[in-house]
């Protein structure tokens, strides 16, 4: 890993970083400790409407500037996805830099609940990338401001099906939009990433006899999928195939200028956060295409509502049947987008904007 270096703006993945980017961030937390070598970024963005909850993700960055540009874009995200899904709560994540099969150990993860538990609940982590519920059990033993920990210590386990089930009923809401009927049979889906939320999504897309079609870096995760759900493996570029719809389930900034120039599909409906590299000119531009996206933090808040839930009191019940809104308020905000001449993410980042904007007018 290279030391750090700051510049103006830098290139990364395609997506520009500016150093400019945590203008709006309340707070930005750098994490070093040379005994277990953690190495971790924790991200602040908003605590307007409660304390920053978010995921931790572990992965391997090629540089610090890209874990740092990662961090900033998904705390802010999350304030977005709270504030839309009207919980409680603000906007934080955590990012850890490292091989996730090769450089975690229980004591990396408790020194990280350390610095978490440093932060005195101003953020509550959870799940993500890389993380799992028994890494959550490791910062738990350190700190309480932690979610998504399993079941048998009380907790509402892995978030991640809730998200999955929340994706379904974005897309079902978009293809009920776009085709004229949420009934996903017979659609050929392209499921790219198939990790904790991809393959609950797959199987609930084949239970709907939808054409599954599957994409991972890992060919034994496809393979696994593939044999047990009866999906078909793709290999090669994800968009230069043929398919109804894309759904992301990787990580974020796939959809991009030259993506959006091959891609077949005519709704975007996935997990990942931050699918669009840069939100104005690539929403933009997929309006101008007519293909419908459905905002990945209003979609994928269903794990989000899960964990709220274990903060409130865990009820699972209840935390689906919120989920299951999901249809309802993607469906709201296609029609707000187009009413307004607007593309859908401005559509529901301006709802979650003004349900924030009140708060702070109501607390003034
Ligand atoms: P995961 O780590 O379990 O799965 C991610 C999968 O994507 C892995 O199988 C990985 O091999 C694959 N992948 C990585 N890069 C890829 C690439 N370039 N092409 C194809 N496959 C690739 O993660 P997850 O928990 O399933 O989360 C998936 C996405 O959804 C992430 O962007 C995450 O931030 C987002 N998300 C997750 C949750 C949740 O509850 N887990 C909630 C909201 C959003």
């Amino acid at each position: 890993m290279n030391d750090l270096k700051l510049t103006d703006s830098s290139t990364v993945d395609g997506a520009v970083f500016s150093a400019s980017a945590f203008k709006d961030h309340e707070q930005v937390v750098f994490c070093n400790d040379r005994e277990t070598g953690l190495k971790a970024i924790i991200g602040i963005h908003d605590t307007t409407l409660g304390p920053a909850l978010g995921g931790t993700r572990m992965w391997n960055y090629n540089h610090e500037s890209e874990a740092i540009r990662d961090v900033l874009r998904l705390s802010r995200g999350m304030t977005f996805k709270a504030s839309i899904s009207g919980l409680n709560l603000g906007g934080g994540k955590a990012v850890i830099i490292g091989d996730s099969r090769k450089d975690k150990t229980d004591a990396l993860m408790q020194k990280f609940g350390e610095y978490v538990n440093s932060l005195s609940g101003r953020y509550i982590t959870a799940e993500d990338v890389g993380i799992n519920t028994h890494d959550m059990e490791m910062v738990k033993s350190k700190t309480d401001h932690v979610t998504g920990i399993p079941v048998e210590m009380g907790g509402s386990g892995d978030p991640s099906p809730v998200t999955a089930y929340g994706v379904f009923m974005g897309m079902k809401a978009a293809a009920e939009y776009k085709f004229g009927s949420s009934d996903l049979g017979g659609k050929r889906v392209m499921v790219q990433g198939i990790g904790h939320v991809g393959e609950t999504l797959v199987k609930h897309l084949t239970e709907a006899g939808a054409t599954v079609l599957i994409n991972d870096i890992h060919r034994d995760r496809m393979e696994e999928v593939a044999n047990q759900y009866g999906a078909q493996i793709h290999e090669g570029d994800v968009f230069a195939a043929e398919y109804d719809i894309y759904a992301p389930c990787a990580l974020g900034a796939t959809l991009n200028p030259e993506s959006i120039q091959k891609l077949s599909a005519q709704v975007i409906a996935g997990a990942a956060n931050n699918q669009l590299a840069d939100e104005w000119r690539d929403g933009e531009t997929l309006k101008q295409k007519g293909i419908l996206y459905a905002p990945d933090f209003l979609i994928n808040a269903g794990g989000l509502i899960n964990v709220y839930s274990e903060i409130v009191k865990y009820d699972r019940a209840e935390a689906l049947r919120r989920t299951e809104n999901i249809y309802h308020t993607t469906l709201q905000i296609f029609r707000t987008a187009e009413l307004e001449n607007i593309t859908p993410h401005q559509a529901a980042l301006k709802i979650a904007q003004e349900r924030i904007e009140q708060a702070k007018a109501q607390r003034n």
